[in-house]
């Protein structure tokens, strides 16, 4: 078993996951989310695809946009469902022509709860498209790793090869689908070293204020809620303060047992909304970048300056 101890004056690196929104006010909050959390200058942001690619122009507008009016790494994710190769290597171009220079790689869910099926002329797996992106252009490319075993995987140790897979083929980062248990991720991480794969394995952190989203969420991905989770949350439908306080609480443990278990990177599900997630950081140490170059040169008194104490 690995064993790492955070050095606890280092603060981690974290990166924010949104999704395209759907509407006016839903795209006021994802604008309004990332001009709260870029102070704290993440190691990327990242924008989701729509599972049969309906989010297409709307991922490439605003990864656009974050690039063009943030400054910060706008990152992609782009899906193998319902798109032969040359439509996929087009984006990918498209993207790289732009000056999007990291992807994040899934295979990617049919809509609705019809059983995945590759595309005639498609990529088949994850994989796949990893290898397809590298002959494209020297893209970065982050994959997605199943701490419980993705649910179509014949087993845990065939899932854990076809990550294997994935790096083998050029993927340089592994973000985990979320999970609430961090033994669940220590355990999965340490196969993952022991199976070869030497890349970051990051932690997804889903900051979740509704339970019955959660649920939905979880029966989807196969992520086990842990019975305290449940109840923590228990009778708390009508009241949204009180389960953002409890949300937090648990994130805030879940990321401290990682960060003590020598963890640096965290990649955080935001759902298009800051404040949870701004607070889990500010835990981890992470601070405004303005305040943080405060503390480190702070503002000479003007008596000082001018020569008089
Ligand atoms: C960080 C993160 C971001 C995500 N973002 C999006 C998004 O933007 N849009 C979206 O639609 N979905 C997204 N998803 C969900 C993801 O698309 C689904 O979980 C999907 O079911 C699997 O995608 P994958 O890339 O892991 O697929 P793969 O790595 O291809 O694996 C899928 C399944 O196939 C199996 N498998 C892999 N290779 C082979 C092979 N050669 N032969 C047989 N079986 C194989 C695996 O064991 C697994 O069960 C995201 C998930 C994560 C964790």
């Amino acid at each position: 078993m690995t064993v790492l101890v955070a050095d606890p004056g280092a603060v981690p690196s974290v990166s924010f996951e949104f999704f395209p929104p759907t509407d006016a006010a839903m795209e006021l909050t994802l604008w309004a989310s990332l001009r709260r959390l870029a102070p704290l200058a993440p190691s990327f942001v990242s924008v989701t695809y729509g599972a049969d690619g309906s989010t297409r122009d709307r991922t490439h507008a605003i990864v656009t946009r974050i690039a063009a009016e943030s400054g910060l790494t706008s990152v992609p994710h782009l899906t193998c469902v319902g798109a032969r190769r040359e439509t996929i290597i087009e984006i990918a171009r498209r993207y790289w022509d732009g000056g999007i220079r990291h992807i994040v790689a899934l295979r990617g869910d049919p809509p609705g709860d019809r059983a995945y099926a590759a595309t005639a002329g498609g990529f088949a797996h994850a994989a796949d498209l990893v290898a397809g992106l590298r002959r494209v252009a020297d893209f970065e490319i982050s994959v997605a790793g199943y701490p419980e075993t993705h649910p179509e995987a014949p087993s845990p140790a065939a899932d854990l090869a076809y990550l294997k897979a994935k790096c083998d083929a050029g993927a340089s980062r592994v973000i985990s689908q979320f999970f609430f248990d961090a033994d669940v991720f220590l355990r999965f991480r340490d196969r993952c070293v022991a199976a070869g794969i030497t890349v970051p394995v990051v932690p997804g952190i889903l900051p979740v204020t509704r339970f019955a989203q959660l649920e939905r969420f979880a029966a989807r991905c196969g992520a086990t809620i842990p019975v305290e989770v449940a109840r923590r949350f228990q009778g708390l439908d009508d009241d949204p303060e009180a389960r953002q306080l409890i949300a937090a609480a648990l994130a805030i443990d879940l990321v401290t047992r990682l960060r003590t278990a020598g963890i640096e990177q965290f990649h955080f599900y935001t759902l298009n909304r800051a404040e949870l997630t701004y607070a889990i950081c500010h835990s981890l140490g992470l601070r405004p970048r303005a305040a943080a170059a405060r503390e480190q040169h702070p503002p000479v008194p003007s008596a000082a300056r001018a020569g008089r104490c």
